[in-house]
């Protein structure tokens, strides 16, 4: 065994078991004040983060301001942290403040309902464990065999694709513009008209495009590489990685992410066309829109299909994702493309410019400008092999993984669990 594989089992041994202690005390204490009332439980551990958090630290970026939350549960926060917005790496203050993990509560009415579905977050007794309570996210059901392979989830041999519901859900946060200091987008040529904005709204096209249709002006994205104090070279130009901000204390090897989303508002000038780009591993694909009325969608250039804009609201707010081999874009809220992109195995490598928004003609104004990417999953000891799992799973028998692959101990470990273990759908309460 690795040492790696020791941290990362000791760590899950912690956020199974410790969940069960929760679970007594918060029970005993529900019982006290609400006798009638549901359970109110603790999370404990890292497993189901972001989406659910065990006891955790909020740390603040001294460089960009990004405030980010970290695992203080098994491990001290480690005093080296790197910002995952802007990539600096700094000496955290002495204190730390932690704080108690999420509140929920289990509901078994769904299952009642509609059955055990997949993507439900629930909670169920471990397997040959002695009533204890875990909480991880349904994969796999009955009859499907589960494999992982580049990072992304098959059933029987076919891609996992999630609806957008689903995509919006698991999504993580890898950068974002309003933290004025992080300087992750940088104009393409020296003479370009992208201009910053002195206040803190991140990036403002002040000077407009004449009639050149031809030359677009483009505004790129590189992700943020580790910069520590007093580096005289900016970072190396590198890819997307699976950083996961929240296991600061974890050495791996991180992976090349493919699945990304541009999230931004766009507020046009009536004569105006914009661009935005991004890369899938294998073919560069393009929106052009055209005074806010008109979508084309364009594969290495060409064009592949276009629509109508519905509503035509200015700002516009764009949505682009490249997730699960899909090419999905929504603008208002809108979906205007669903196109079958590259699939894990036609990908060759990941861009060092994941993203970049253009201007062609006219003016435009960027605000609200984030970069997520998808849940890269990994085999039983945390690397990017191929994994199938051993059988499909039987009738009555569940696949769960938790949200945070890198540390979550699940399906994957301990293989299939059973219906009855299956206590319900959880509840997460506002944090108070
Ligand atoms: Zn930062």
């Amino acid at each position: 065994m690795s040492p790696r594989s020791r941290t990362t089992s000791a760590a899950n041994f912690f956020s199974v078991v410790c969940l069960s202690t929760a679970l007594i005390v918060c029970a005993l204490l529900a019982a006290f004040t609400r006798p009638s009332g549901p359970a109110i439980l603790r999370i404990v551990g890292p497993s189901m983060a972001p989406t659910l958090l065990g006891k955790h630290a909020e740390l603040v970026c001294p460089r960009c301001g990004f405030d980010f939350v970290v695992d203080a549960e098994e491990t001290a926060v480690p005093e080296l942290v790197a910002c995952p917005n802007c990539g600096r790496a700094y000496l955290r203050a002495d204190e730390v403040q932690t704080h108690d993990g999420d509140r929920v509560t289990i509901d078994s009415t769904p299952f009642l309902r509609h059955g055990v579905r997949r993507f439900d977050v629930v909670a169920f007794n471990v397997p040959e464990g002695s009533g204890q309570l875990a909480v991880k996210r349904v994969i796999g059901l009955p009859g499907e065999q589960v494999a992982i392979s580049h990072g992304e989830l098959f059933i029987d041999g076919r891609l996992l694709v999630k609806n957008v519901r689903q995509q919006a859900e698991l999504e993580l946060l890898v950068h974002d513009a309003a933290f004025r200091q992080a300087p992750a987008w940088h104009p393409a040529q020296q003479d370009s008209a992208w201009k910053t904005s002195d206040e803190r709204e991140p990036w403002l096209f002040a000077a407009a495009r004449g009639e050149d249709s031809a030359h677009v002006d483009w505004l790129e994205f590189h992700p943020a590489g580790l910069n520590f104090p007093g580096d005289a070279r900016p970072p190396a130009p590198r890819t997307l990685l699976d950083n996961d901000a929240y296991n600061p204390a974890l050495a791996r090897e991180l992976n090349p992410v493919f699945d990304s989303t541009l999230n931004l508002t766009a507020t046009v000038s009536p004569e105006s066309v914009v661009a935005i780009r991004g890369h899938d591993g294998n073919q560069a694909w393009q929106l052009l829109l055209e005074r806010t009325s008109r979508a084309t969608l364009l594969r290495d250039g060409e064009p592949v299909v276009a629509a109508s804009l519905t509503n035509t609201n200015n700002p516009l707010r764009i949505r682009f994702a490249i997730i699960d081999g899909r090419i999905r874009i929504t603008v208002n809220h809108q979906q205007l493309f669903d196109e079958s992109a590259a699939s894990p195995a036609q990908r060759r490598a990941a861009s060092p410019i994941p993203w970049a928004i253009g201007v062609r003609q006219g003016a435009v104004r960027i605000e609200q400008l984030t970069v997520t990417r998808d849940v890269f999953y990994l085999d039983p000891s945390g690397l990017a092999r191929p994994w199938v799992a051993e059988r499909p799973l039987a009738a009555g028998e569940y696949f769960l993984l938790g949200d945070n692959p890198p540390v979550s101990t699940d399906s994957r470990h301990f293989g299939s669990v059973r219906r009855v273990q299956l206590r319900g759908v959880i509840q997460k309460l506002p944090t108070r």
